[in-house]
């Protein structure tokens, strides 16, 4: 196996860390050269001390100058960037030839559409970039012989549940649909009328998952489903009257692909991204990734159930904006992004995160997008309408 050179879009997060605790234990098969975070220094300056990246990256030059600072005095000699277009940078780097795409939301899309432009492999956990960009980003996979590999767990088990050779015809395949499954979140089964007044502490304690706030709370909204219905589309080329979504408490079950001769297959395993994380870097050989083998005996039962439209509006609103397309995914993805970060601030109750997201798209009819700039746009001035709304809120309340 030859070594592979890469950059960790989004180092210091949760699949950040994951990834390197991954490749902590492959040292002789993966170089790291670029460690890309934002605001939390510390953390990347401990990986910057461990991993010996040729480069950092941070938000601003505030923070570069510190961490260089203090990286410099450590003897290290990495050397430290900043901003946005530094992760552009980083991800298109001759000597780079694997991303992984870990930073979280919208931020991530033009690093990630850059690593695409330049061919590389793309390791994809950002998936608010395809949902926003979905054609566009395809296309600049496909013209620029890029590999884009799943790391979301019901991608990738979908993924490694599709023939090898799948080439996103389902017909020729045999392929009758995709089943996705979905914890159902802290939620799923909490009476609808308290639901407006649960907390982000409580909308973040996922049963099953430790993941940064932002999916937390997509996961308790269901909107994280909505997402991944989306990010399948684009990967699998597969409609959405073929996905469905199966609540599956237990999340051992990472997704299953249903054939036409009645098989269905699946991917299982114990709910630790560094499964996907290690399939998706050594793909197509297989590395240890440090998981605790599955044990089917303790495991006992698994459960399925049908998702309730009701109680998780952002669902029905994830396949409108797929429907409608265009622009209004990036739509839908911007206003979440914020109404969930007005919720993390206490500014809004859990319940209004749908209302929002659904007001925001009845005001902004969908456009085609058929460039990064027309999805960019759509996704300021949902931004915009979006945090218009929740001052309105908090002046009614
Ligand atoms: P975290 O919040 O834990 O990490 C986000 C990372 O992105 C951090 O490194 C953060 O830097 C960086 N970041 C945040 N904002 C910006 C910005 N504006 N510009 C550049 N970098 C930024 O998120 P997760 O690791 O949980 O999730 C990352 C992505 O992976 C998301 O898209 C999520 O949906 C997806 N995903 C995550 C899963 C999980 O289990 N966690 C599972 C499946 C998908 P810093 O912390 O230094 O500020
Ligand atoms: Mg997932």
């Amino acid at each position: 196996m030859t070594v592979r050179n890469l950059t960790i879009l989004g180092s210091t997060g949760s699949i950040g860390v994951s990834t390197l605790d991954v490749i902590r234990q492959h040292s002789d098969k993966y170089r790291v050269i670029a460690l890309c975070g934002h605001h939390q220094i510390d953390r990347l300056f401990d990986q910057c001390l461990e991993f010996k990246p040729d480069y950092a990256v941070v938000r601003d030059e505030v923070l570069a100058k510190q961490i260089a600072g203090r990286l410099l005095a450590a003897g290290s000699a990495t050397r430290v960037e900043h901003g946005p277009d530094a992760l552009v940078r980083m991800a298109s780097l001759p000597e780079v030839d694997t991303v992984m795409a870990a930073i979280v939301g919208a931020a991530g899309l033009p690093p990630t559409f850059a690593a695409a432009i330049a061919g590389k492999k793309i390791l994809l956990a950002n998936k608010e970039a395809l949902v926003m960009a979905g054609p566009v980003f395809m296309r600049a996979v496909r013209e620029n012989a890029a590999v884009l590999l799943p790391i979301d767990s019901e991608h990738n088990a979908i993924f490694q549940s599709l023939p090898f050779d799948y080439t996103g015809n389902l017909e020729k395949s045999g392929i009758s649909g995709i089943l996705l499954t979905a914890s159902g979140g802290p939620f799923r089964s909490r009476a609808l009328a308290d639901l407006a007044n649960v907390t982000p502490e409580q909308a973040c304690a996922h049963p099953n998952w430790v993941m940064g706030q932002k999916i937390s709370v997509d996961s308790a909204t269901m909107m994280n489903k909505g997402l991944e219905v989306i990010e399948a589309h684009w990967l699998f080329n597969v409609p959405a009257d073929k996905i469905q979504v199966v609540i599956h408490p237990q999340s051992v079950i990472h997704s299953l692909v249903q054939y036409v001769d009645g098989s269905v297959i699946a991917e299982l395993g114990n709910p630790d991204m560094r499964t996907p994380i290690a399939h998706a870097l050594a793909y197509p050989d297989r590395i240890s990734a440090g998981v605790e083998p599955l044990n089917i005996f303790d495991i006992a039962t698994l459960n399925f159930e049908r998702p309730d439209f009701e109680r998780f509006p952002c669902l029905g609103l994830a396949y409108r904006a797929l429907r409608e397309a265009g622009n209004s995914p990036a739509t839908m993805n911007a206003a979440n992004e914020v109404a969930v970060q007005a919720f993390l601030e206490r500014k809004i109750p859990f319940t209004a995160i749908s209302a929002i997201i659904a007001k925001v798209m009845n005001v902004l009819p969908p456009k085609t997008a058929d460039s990064l700039d027309e999805i960019l746009a759509a996704d300021s001035l949902a931004r915009e309408v979006a945090s218009g709304l929740i001052t309105e809120l908090q002046a009614d309340e």
